[in-house]
């Protein structure tokens, strides 16, 4: 079958390599769609150890397909059966696990290669975290059950209830996904951003208020739009120590700052201390999803409860990631889905 493997920073080809088998417990899925994520493209300038593994590695990790085969002891499912898959799945032993916080899973089993023709899913990940969908589902719709669940995490560890100010610092894929996760829980939401097309879109995906990052006042403009003393809840997605502060800066006293996006390794992030102290602001990262996080984002696809043609640009061809990956490294573009 043909498969895109990760060399090595920057480089990734597309090659010729032997179709698995499913053994027990696994399941061989057929690719419908694949979609990019900006993970992948931070791995691909950086190389990723823990979520790649032994080099040269499968790449991609957001997929939906067809059942090919299906190994022994594998219930629940059949040959032909349109499926998504996550691309991790806990242990169920490690103290975390058994802590419930299994998103920090120390056995964490990661799964990737969704950019080839077919995926060997694994049979830890069958047992938790693979789903039917609906027939009205396409592929690159069911695909975003993995990004989907990082917000739904996102917002529920927040304990974000109805008719509560959010604010989301960014206006890429992650806010787009945020703002929906936080509609569905009744909360008012504003993005800050700084391209135009992405607050655009932005209000499509429902946002109360959008406000550029541009403009000086953004904040105070922020503050006044909830209430005049500042959102109840802050959503950093952007990834950078920049938008953490301003994050922290901005929620109310007593306010909750998320910060959903990953800075580079060895990020150190100054806070004012009297926010945290006297103003008893708390700071949670988040990170990843959890089995019961994913179901709920194949359920909420799957009943239609989201906005999907806006997180999708465009489609490319298998033979076309190397070069897409290199054309657009530098760019946080949208999402593409990648059709074999
Ligand atoms: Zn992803
Ligand atoms: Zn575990």
């Amino acid at each position: 079958m043909r498969a895109v493997m990760f060399f090595g920073p920057g480089r990734i080809e597309l090659v010729d390599v032997p179709r698995p088998a499913a053994g027990p417990g696994e399941v061989l899925v057929r690719i419908g769609a694949a979609l990019t994520c900006a993970t992948d493209f931070k791995a691909y300038r950086q190389g990723h150890p823990v979520l790649l593994g032994e080099l040269p590695a499968p790449f991609g990790h957001e997929l939906a397909g067809t059942v090919e085969e299906i190994g022994e002891g594998t219930a629940g499912f059949a040959t032909g059966m349109r499926v998504v898959a996550a691309n991790s799945a806990p242990c169920d032993r490690c103290p975390y696990c058994k802590k419930g916080q299994s998103q920090l899973c120390d056995e964490l089993k990661l799964h990737n290669g969704a950019y080839a023709e077919y995926s060997l899913v694994p049979a830890q990940i069958v047992k938790h975290n693979l789903y039917p969908i609906p027939s009205r589902l396409t592929f690159q719709e069911a695909a975003l059950a993995e990004p989907l669940a990082c917000a739904l995490h996102a917002v529920d560890a927040m304990r974000v209830e109805a008719g509560e100010r959010a604010a989301i610092v960014g206006a890429g894929t992650m806010a787009l996904l945020l703002i929906q996760a936080l509609k569905a829980r009744g909360a008012r939401v504003l993005v800050v951003g700084r391209n135009p097309g992405r607050l655009a879109r932005a209000e499509a995906a429902g946002a109360d208020r959008t406000l550029s990052a541009e403009d000086g006042t953004w904040a105070a403009q922020a503050r006044e739009w909830a209430g005049g003393i500042g959102p109840d809840v802050a959503f950093e997605a952007v990834g950078k120590a920049e938008t953490w502060q301003q994050a922290a800066g901005l929620v109310r006293k007593g306010g909750r700052v998320c910060l959903a996006g990953g800075c580079a390794t060895g990020t150190s992030v100054a806070l004012d201390a009297h926010r945290v102290h006297y103003e008893q602001i708390e700071i949670h990262g988040v990170f990843h999803h959890t089995p019961k996080y994913f179901g709920q984002a194949v359920d909420l696809l799957s009943l239609g409860r989201v906005r999907t043609s806006l997180l999708v640009a465009s489609s490319i061809q298998l033979d076309e990631v190397p070069a897409y990956f290199e054309r657009m490294r530098d760019e946080s573009s949208p999402k593409v889905a990648v059709i074999p």
